[in-house]
């Protein structure tokens, strides 16, 4: 129901019952906040948001103050202006002064406030907080003297993440914020997906970043550098360097990185239609046995680790496949070595990705199983962004380049595990594939697209019905596991991301992470699949060409060893 407010002397329209902040958002009123985010639930925390409302005698948080009929609010009366003004000036009363060298500098919301409220003179000094900073982490780094306490993290990693890593403990002026009994996060049960990385509006909470050993690297003669990228670093690309109008970002992408100085360039989306063959082939089996089932894909890095250290009663469930880009990373050390006549050990081979957990994922146990690992450096693609930045590329001027062989031909079937439903789907078209020998009638299905958190499909095969689930979001995943384990739902096949709406939206993406940026990404991945005519890996012919040199067949013994891992219970403080 539609009532009628008095914003800055005039009238306009809101819903009933929602908050003044909401409210404002629609009639294109601005006001700041910190603490506030859309999907999470409001605290009021930061009063960056305080309006006047008359007959209020104090000011009041519009993120949790609801409108009422014929409100009469002023948003940026002097009062309100000089409130807000001191709220900025005492976060940087005790703030670090080393914004010139913090990772935040330049898009930093605390700075932007200080900066947008004209805050331009130290009134107020407080006592700087000597709490040391937290590197035991793979993915992740806690800086608590930044941290501005608007518990963002906090409420990410609780309602959409939903494994509660971080909590304020202590009063007063020794609040802060903290793991389970006080642990390392490296020692917690994170899950490092990085969002509340993204989430955090200061530099409180960054990436561990490798990208500082890597020019020694580039310059080594005795090492050959090869990199890949997974599909949803392309997209995002495209949207940073305003790249929307040209159709070969993945070319523009591979002249960049040669620019750089890697020696041989890689798209990840090879390694996708690797996984297809490799989990189509195993879920057939599995189907036809009636074993196991649900099959849940592995490919989430964060979804595996928090399967291990929260439901190992589930671990049977999960493919045995490796990720696509540790399954490309072992064919870059074996075939691609044999092609080229190269020393394994020789080669530094890089991964690129959206994915925060992928720098916990190479140092596993699961990863380091052979003795050696098969990815030697993880950059994010705001690592990327500044290395182009930092060579003075101007990717708007590149001639585009191809990808390197022998994994240079590529479907849109591993493309689409970019985004949330897209692994399913591309899957679903191989298993078809390999029970019926026909190709799917209609291979692109709506079903699995779309902004809902779940998306139900089923397919009738000669081996019977296959009912498919993709799940976007731990949080609601952890829902549909309780009511698979309590027989509640039934599914055949799951594909599960733990950030929402997938890859595209990783906790290694650019900040800040726009939900429109995040639906032009997703737009971006399916026009590629629309526009391509190579849609199903089983049409992959150089993945057809690695099983008849090196893994002979999918889920056969020889791919077994190279292309498959195991998972194994960890134990951690819950
Ligand atoms: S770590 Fe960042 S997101 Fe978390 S409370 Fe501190 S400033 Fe906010
Ligand atoms: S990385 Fe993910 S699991 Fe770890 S603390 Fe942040 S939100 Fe929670």
């Amino acid at each position: 129901m539609m009532i009628k407010i008095e914003v800055n002397n005039r009238t306009v329209q809101a819903r009933k019952g929602e908050t003044i902040l909401s409210a404002l958002g629609n009639c294109g009123i601005h006001v700041p906040t910190i603490c506030s985010m859309a999907e999470l639930s409001p605290t009021g925390a930061c009063r960056m948001c305080v309006v006047e409302v008359e007959g209020q005698e104090k000011l009041v948080p519009a993120c949790s103050f609801p409108v009422s009929e014929w409100m009469k609010i002023r948003t940026h009366s002097p009062r309100v202006l000089r409130a807000r003004k001191t709220n900025v000036e005492l976060l940087l009363s005790n703030h670090p002064d080393d914004c010139l060298y913090c990772e935040r500098n330049g898009n930093c919301e605390l700075q932007k406030l200080a900066e947008d409220l004209n805050v331009r003179d130290r009134r107020m000094r407080g006592r700087k907080s000597k709490l040391k900073s937290d590197h035991s982490g793979y993915g992740i780094i806690r800086d608590p003297e930044k941290c501005i306490l608007c518990s963002r993290c906090v409420r990410v990693c609780e309602e959409i993440i939903g494994v509660s890593t971080l909590d304020f403990v202590n009063r007063g002026s020794n609040l802060k914020i903290e793991t389970a009994m006080s642990k390392p996060i490296g020692f917690s049960n994170c899950i490092d997906c990085g969002q509340c990385l993204i989430n955090c509006p200061t530099g409180a909470l960054i990436e561990k970043t490798e990208f500082q050993n890597l020019d020694h690297i580039l310059d080594d003669k005795e090492k050959i550098t090869v990199v890949q990228y997974t599909p949803a670093v392309a997209v995002s690309l495209a949207d940073e360097f305003d790249l929307k109008g040209n159709a070969d970002i993945k070319g523009v992408m591979n002249a960049a990185l040669r620019k750089i100085g890697f020696d041989y360039i890689f798209d990840s989306s090879f390694g996708g239609d690797v996984v297809v063959m490799e989990q189509a082939s195993e879920f057939v089996e599995r189907f036809g046995k009636k074993s196991n089932l649900p099959m849940i894909t592995a490919s989430c890095p964060s979804f595996v680790k928090y399967i291990e250290e929260f439901s190992p009663d589930l671990i049977s469930n999960l493919t045995t496949v490796k990720s696509p880009h540790q399954a490309m990373a072992s064919l870059i050390k074996t075939w691609f070595t044999k092609l080229n006549h190269i020393a394994p050990e020789k080669v530094f081979s890089v991964l690129i990705t959206t994915c925060t957990a992928s720098k916990y994922e190479v140092h596993s146990d699961e990863s380091l199983k052979s003795g050696d690992r098969d990815i030697d450096a993880v950059l994010s693609t705001r690592e990327l962004i500044r290395l182009i930045k930092l060579n003075g590329i101007d990717v708007n001027k590149l001639e585009t380049e191809p990808s390197d062989g022998p994994f240079h031909a590529t479907t849109s079937a591993g493309k689409l595990f970019a985004v949330s439903g897209g692994e399913a789907e591309a899957t679903v078209r191989s298993i078809y594939y390999l029970i019926e020998q026909k190709e799917m009638p209609e291979p692109r299905m709506n079903k699995f697209r779309g902004s809902r958190d779940v998306r139900e499909v089923s397919v009738e095969t000669k081996q019977g019905e296959i009912r498919i689930a993709s799940v976007s979001g731990l949080k609601k995943a952890m829902k549909i596991l309780e009511e698979i384990k309590s027989g509640k739902r039934e599914y055949d096949f799951i594909e599960i991301m733990v950030c929402p709406d997938g890859c595209v939206g990783g906790g290694g993406q650019p900040i800040p992470l726009l939900e429109s940026d995040i639906r032009a990404r997703i737009r971006h991945v399916y026009e590629i699949d629309k526009n391509e005519t190579l849609n199903a890996a089983h049409k992959n012919s150089a993945v057809r060409k690695m099983y008849e040199e090196l893994a002979r067949a999918p889920w056969s013994k020889e791919s077994k060893l190279l292309l498959h891992t195991e998972h194994e219970e960890i134990k951690v403080l819950k």
